[in-house]
């Protein structure tokens, strides 16, 4: 039975992964930080079988004990502070996490294999934000980084610590530089779902209208549980390597609400959206458009879910999520 360790179980995208793992016959163990972490009980929901420990990308002792209980074959490092918001805010705490997080759990895993990094293979969550000011459109593997946000800035330091330890140290070390990704799983943070969950409170009278920033930003999303099946395809490669994990569609936030609002039953949204410059980014990235024409043909990967059936997905589980809270706040 093959070990995996994952760092960021409790995130959209560890338990996705956590569940396809799981499903392949991994004995799955998961990362977990803080003191009675109130998401705990959805990991241990939706994937039965893990075992959690407890370890922060903060403190390396931590991480080198993770490895020692687990004594993973593959690890991946989904761990950060991941909204890019967030991050102008709290750049000292970004770069500790998920900059120098991803240096230490290398460390971790150099310390842990006695120097032979081949024995275990590593993924390293990278984000299209590294191309931020892009330098070429598409976006590929060789485009250079022009990074506009702490969080961009953080995860190029990452990008490049795993291409060292990989150069340096022959780790068995992939970084998957993913496009944005989304689910009904996404944290209420991020746009997508903060607009899915408007549209099903409008949709039920619970709200009137919900407060976004540029509406002409555009981005690629994918859906997430395509793309964690990109990150384990890169691990059972024989050679680790780098790769863009994108749809190659662009779409704005305005075609986002036009999708959302439709599915419940709302053409026109006008009235419905405000616009607020504190939701305005102080450095804004350019057109990101991935081109993954390198994982299709050396992965065999492919998206399987459109930008509409993405969005439609979204809302309807918001619907649902909606219903039940306001049924059960009326019951109180
Ligand atoms: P997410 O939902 O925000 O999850 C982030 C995870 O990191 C959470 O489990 C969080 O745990 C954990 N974490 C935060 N600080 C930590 C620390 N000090 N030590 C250990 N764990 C810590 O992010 P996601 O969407 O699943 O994304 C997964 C990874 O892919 C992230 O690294 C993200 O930056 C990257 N990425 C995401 C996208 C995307 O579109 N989703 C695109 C490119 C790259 P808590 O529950 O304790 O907060």
């Amino acid at each position: 039975m093959p070990r995996a360790l994952i760092t960021g179980i409790t995130g959209q995208d560890g338990l996705y992964l956590g569940e396809l793992l799981a499903a392949k016959g991994y004995e799955v163990f998961g990362l977990v930080r803080g003191q009675s972490n109130p998401k705990i009980s959805t990991v241990e929901r939706i994937i039965p079988s893990i075992e959690l420990l407890e370890g922060d990308l903060r403190d390396l002792s931590s991480l080198i004990g993770a490895l020692e209980i687990a004594q993973p074959d593959e690890v991946y490092n989904l761990g950060a502070i991941s909204f890019v918001g967030l991050s102008w805010k709290q750049a000292e705490l970004t770069g500790d996490i998920t900059g120098m997080g991803v240096l230490r759990i290398l460390e971790a895993l150099r310390i842990h294999t006695q120097g032979d990094m081949s024995k275990v293979r590593f993924y390293q969550a990278s984000s299209s934000e590294m191309f931020g000011k892009v330098r070429e459109t598409p976006q590929r593997e060789s485009t250079p980084f022009h990074p506009r946000s702490p969080y961009g800035v953080a995860k190029t330091f990452g990008h490049y610590m795993t291409v060292n330890y990989r150069e340096s140290y022959d780790a068995f070390a992939c970084s998957g530089i993913l496009f944005n990704h989304e689910s009904e799983r996404r944290g209420h943070e991020f746009v997508t779902r903060k607009v899915t969950r408007a549209v099903a409170r409008i949709a039920l009278g619970l709200q009137a209208s919900v407060a976004l920033g540029n509406l002409d930003s555009r981005r690629d999303w994918g859906f997430a549980g395509d793309y964690v099946e990109a990150m384990w395809k890169m691990l059972q490669q024989d050679t680790p390597d780098d790769f863009v994990i994108a749809t190659g569609e662009t779409h704005s936030i305005g075609e986002l609400l036009d999708v959302a609002f439709s599915r419940v039953g709302i053409n026109d949204w006008s009235s419905k959206v405000t616009q607020d410059p504190r939701f305005f980014r102080p450095a804004e990235v350019d057109l990101l458009i991935g081109d993954a024409s390198k994982a299709a043909d050396e992965l065999g990967w492919k998206p399987t879910v459109t930008f509409e059936q993405l969005v439609h997905r979204m809302v309807d589980s918001d619907l649902k999520i909606e219903k039940i809270a306001a049924s059960r706040a009326s019951e109180d």
